[in-house]
């Protein structure tokens, strides 16, 4: 795997920024006199209604979809996901999107580069801008300079704006909201989608809502396990998300949405398709979820995308979204390729990279234990012959030696390399 860190002024602002949110949400907890632990329980229960009796639920919310005016796809694969994406699509041609998760699981990037796509988040634009990738979950753009946009920005457009992070933000959103309103179609993902048939999504930018309501087309992309029983759960969680994500005791903005626009203001007669969305589509992707939940990781379906695990993990802090080699983030992202079985997914994933220290599992609202489960996967890949180099290279030293380090391992020299089993 490519060895690769974040620079040093990136790592510096990711730990200030850490910090601060860590702090920010200690302050939120001791203003409201509630304990830590017992609101982790409380969200991890209410998380937990939607697994028991997981398939029945999942029916109800897909008939309730339905009848709100959703198209429902159901998608067992990322294939499939990207054939259903670019059949919805059709013959349109400008898409905008806002970050999902899921898409960048389903690698939507596929389908939508042949298209004239643009991206909304202002760091996933930024990067864009570049033609590069993002370096990290939170902060995609964290490895570029104000003083790079602004040399970035008189290049290619010709405009002399300040080096100045606000002056520079007006600028590209203004630029942004230019593609939303030309775009055809608008994709975004779902934090949630509810029983009763609502999709939930929490911003701060506030792109999502517009990708969600400007374009004629929006269509969701998210994972099965996004299912909640009731909306009030689903506030509740984003509220959750907030909190242990960035610290805030509320995001800026939270869309409900319950299908497309509609209106009855002529002669009382309903009409759909308004000043929003005019269709929307939900693509409920499977890919090995359920296959999760057979194998013994259904906790992890939990997971509300916080992004808490990966903000406390020492080694994302150094690698960036190069922790698995190849762009995938978090420990959530660490278990779900490794469990394709494969050296190349596991490589991937960055199942190698974890130091099982469990800063994550601390960290985690729906009190997943991640490094318990990197160490039952390694446990099931070792016993596969799936297993890091550096690994290899110990157990042969053991087996050859008698130690991890090999034949020199008391001659006083600090050895070449030091394993971490
Ligand atoms: S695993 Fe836990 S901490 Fe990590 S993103 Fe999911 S809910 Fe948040």
């Amino acid at each position: 795997m490519k060895k690769y860190y974040l620079k040093k002024e990136s790592q510096k602002t990711i730990k200030k920024a850490v910090g601060l949110s860590y702090y920010n949400r200690q302050a939120f907890f001791k203003e409201k006199n509630i304990d830590e632990e017992d609101y982790k329980k409380k969200m991890t229960s209410i998380r937990k209604k939607a697994f028991d009796d997981f398939e029945a639920n999942l029916k109800k919310a897909k008939n309730n979809l339905k009848k709100r005016g959703f198209n429902i796809y159901e998608a067992k694969d990322s294939e499939e996901a990207q054939n259903l994406l670019k059949k919805i699509i059709g013959k349109d041609k400008k898409i905008i999107s806002s970050k999902t998760n899921t898409g960048r699981e389903i690698e939507i990037k596929k389908v939508l580069e042949k298209l004239d796509w643009n991206e909304t988040d202002l760091g996933d634009f930024i990067v864009k801008f570049f033609k590069e990738n993002d370096e990290h979950f939170v902060l995609p753009a964290i490895h570029i300079s104000a003083e790079m946009i602004a040399t970035k920005i008189k290049e290619k457009y010709g405009d002399n704006i300040a080096v100045d992070p606000e002056d520079l933000t007006h600028y590209l959103c203004s630029k942004i909201r230019e593609k939303i309103l030309k775009a055809e179609v608008g994709i975004t993902g779902a934090n949630f989608f509810t029983e009763d048939g609502q999709v939930v999504l929490l911003e701060n930018e506030g792109n999502i809502s517009l990708v969600s309501r400007f374009p004629r087309k929006h269509i969701v992309i998210c994972g099965i396990d996004k299912l909640t029983k009731t909306i009030k759960d689903a506030v509740d969680l984003c509220q959750t998300a907030a909190l242990f994500g960035t610290g805030q005791d509320i995001t800026q903005y939270i869309s409900i949405i319950s299908g497309p626009s509609k209106t009855a203001d002529i002669e009382n007669q309903l009409v759909l398709g308004a000043q929003g969305a005019h269709e929307v589509h939900i693509i409920l992707v499977d890919n090995k979820r359920r296959e999760m939940i057979k194998k013994g990781f259904e906790d992890l379906l939990r997971c509300i995308n916080c992004g808490a695990c990966i903000n406390f993990c020492p080694v994302y802090n150094q690698k960036g979204s190069h922790y698995g080699g190849e762009g995938y983030i978090g420990s959530k992202g660490i278990i779900f390729t490794a469990i394709q079985d494969s050296l190349k997914s596991a490589r991937r994933s960055g199942s190698f990279n974890c130091t099982l220290c469990g800063a994550c599992s601390e960290n985690c609202p729906m009190k997943i234990e991640l490094h318990e489960k990197v160490r039952k996967i390694r446990a099931e890949q070792e016993i596969k012959g799936i297993q890091s180099l550096a690994n290899k290279e110990m157990l042969e030293k053991i087996k050859k030696d008698g130690n991890p380090f090999g034949k020199n391992a008391n001659d006083n020299k600090i050895p070449d390399k030091l394993y971490c089993c």
